[in-house]
């Protein structure tokens, strides 16, 4: 199982800008094959950035999906849409699209299972927010969102989703979980989908971390043992630091 480590752009980068982004982070880290590197750019650039990024081992990722085909879904974008432009993975479930556009559990599996079907994977996003951590909910909620977010999948299917653990606290404050924390929820997931899908069809679905990752603290949230690489918002804009990420140093025991 490779190490995953994608870059969430959000909303930064106009399609000039993210396309020179993209092409100084594959200048740095195009050629790596020991670490599974995702983008996900506005959409405004996904298609842009694709053909900057292409012939590398770089792959492309949306930031959000909507769960129909097709329709009158004003200002929506489908699975077939981004599948036909070259996307391979979708994240779902953001913390930033629970909290701020009302993203329930059920809309965001049905965002999972959509993905899926189209033939692209998955990034699920799930995280605890500062009181229910301070309140001892954290397993529990986690757990929620884990459960409903999967729902209704197959066996086979869980390997190519891939789950990122992002303590809603720790995004975009500067603040991360230490290893030890992020570690602890990590191996209760672990444990989940073992117990859910058994662990010949669960042992390659990769659960990340995300929460203020950077350069400084990506090598020992890495040598935890069921961190399996991690998801970057603010340290992904800047190619230099998304490429030292990336590099970051092989300690696990
Ligand atoms: C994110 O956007 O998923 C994220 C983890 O952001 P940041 O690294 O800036 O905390």
């Amino acid at each position: 199982m490779i190490p995953f480590i994608a870059g969430n752009w959000k909303m930064h980068m106009t399609n000039e800008e993210g396309v020179a982004l993209a092409r100084r982070v594959r200048d740095l880290v195009g050629e790596n094959r020991d670490v599974e590197i995702v983008i996900a750019p506005p959409f405004t650039s996904l298609s842009d950035v694709k053909r900057a990024i292409e012939g590398s081992t770089i792959r492309l990722a949306a930031q959000n999906v909507f769960w129909e085909r097709e329709g009158a879904f004003t200002g929506e974008i489908s699975p077939p849409m981004l599948k036909a432009i070259g996307c391979e993975y979708v994240i779902v479930g953001h913390s930033e699209r629970r909290r701020i556009f009302g993203e329930s559990d059920e809309d965001v599996n049905r965002k999972l299972i959509a993905t899926l079907k189209e033939g692209m994977r998955p990034i699920l996003c799930v995280g605890e927010t500062i009181e229910e951590r301070r309140a001892g909910k954290t397993l529990e909620v986690v757990r929620r969102q884990v459960d409903k977010g999967l729902q209704g999948i197959h066996g086979r299917e869980i390997k190519d989703v891939i789950i990122a653990y992002e303590p809603v606290w720790a995004i975009g404050t500067g603040e991360t979980a230490t290893p030890e924390q992020a570690e602890e929820v990590h191996c209760s997931i672990k444990e989940w989908l073992f117990e859910g899908f058994g662990f010949e069809e669960a042992k390659d679905c990769r659960v990340i971390y995300g929460g203020s990752v950077k350069p400084e603290n990506i090598d020992a949230l890495m040598a935890e043992s069921n961190i399996d690489g991690a998801l970057v918002g603010g340290a992904s804009l800047k190619a230099e630091s998304f490429a030292r990420i990336v590099n970051f140093r092989h300690t696990k025991t």
